[in-house]
């Protein structure tokens, strides 16, 4: 037998996975059952609509060493060592009555989520200079991962000297809906444009120098924060997309 060698690719980032798995849990009222015999919901199904994931991802089975070992889909392996990690994170813990089918938020889980939530909507809606849709507080326990790959993101949105030479070179409108802050509010306002950066993480060398006139777009705060609504990023093609799509 071939092994698959992007079996990984076909899934979502870990870290993406649990930050989606903690939301359900709060939507569902900071506890879930795996599997809803009742309903037919299942967490695995659930995740794997949200994350978009292929046919072809969630219908994988594993191949597991151990020919005596019963059959079972990648998917749902991926997601149990998730909520493993999410465990031993003291983000979420076992119903100690009910045992194993049950999820429960900790304390901590429930603040993370909370955090995140807010974190989230007031960067979108707040203009503030320099205040970009990516940035995480840095008391934030969890989502390491994502905060240090989010981290980087803004180091190169946020280089002055980058951001400057951007400016120059495509002026302060938006890229993607051509708002322009001085038309608006006037000159007053017209620095509150951000950069954002194009470049695909995994494209990015470790001795990598940001080129402000390739990798560098500027953006409206709105525009930035639906671009940064996935991750990676939605290009800025995408989001012209949605762009004047009734409701
Ligand atoms: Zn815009
Ligand atoms: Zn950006």
């Amino acid at each position: 037998m071939v092994k698959d060698t992007n079996f990984q690719s076909r899934f979502p980032q870990r870290f993406q996975i649990k930050e989606e798995l903690l939301c359900v849990i709060a939507e569902r009222g900071g506890s879930i059952k795996i599997q809803d015999r009742a309903t037919g919901w299942s967490i695995y199904e659930e995740l794997a609509n949200r994350l978009n994931l292929s046919d072809e991802a969630r219908t994988r089975m594993r191949d597991s060493k151990k020919p005596e070992k019963k059959p079972e889909l990648a998917w749902e392996n991926e997601v149990r060592w998730c909520r493993t990690e999410l465990g031993s994170a003291g983000l979420i813990e076992k119903d100690k009555v009910n045992g194993q089918g049950i999820w429960t938020l900790t304390n901590l889980g429930r603040e993370s989520v909370e955090n995140k939530i807010e974190n989230k909507i007031e960067n979108t809606i707040t203009n503030q200079k320099f205040s970009f849709p990516e940035e995480v507080p840095p008391d934030t326990v969890s989502f390491h991962e994502g905060s240090v790959t989010r981290v980087l993101v803004n180091r190169y949105e946020r280089n002055p000297i980058a951001r400057q030479q951007c400016i120059n070179y495509y002026g302060k409108k938006c890229f993607v809906c051509g708002f322009e802050f001085a038309r608006v509010y006037g000159t007053v306002a017209e620095d509150l444009i951000h950069v954002h950066h194009l470049k695909a993480l995994s494209e990015i060398a470790e001795e990598y120098e940001v080129d402000p006139i390739a990798d560098l777009r500027p953006v409206c705060p709105n525009c930035h924060a639906v671009l940064h609504l996935r991750f990676p990023p939605y290009s800025i093609e995408e989001v012209q997309g949605f762009l004047h799509q009734e409701p």
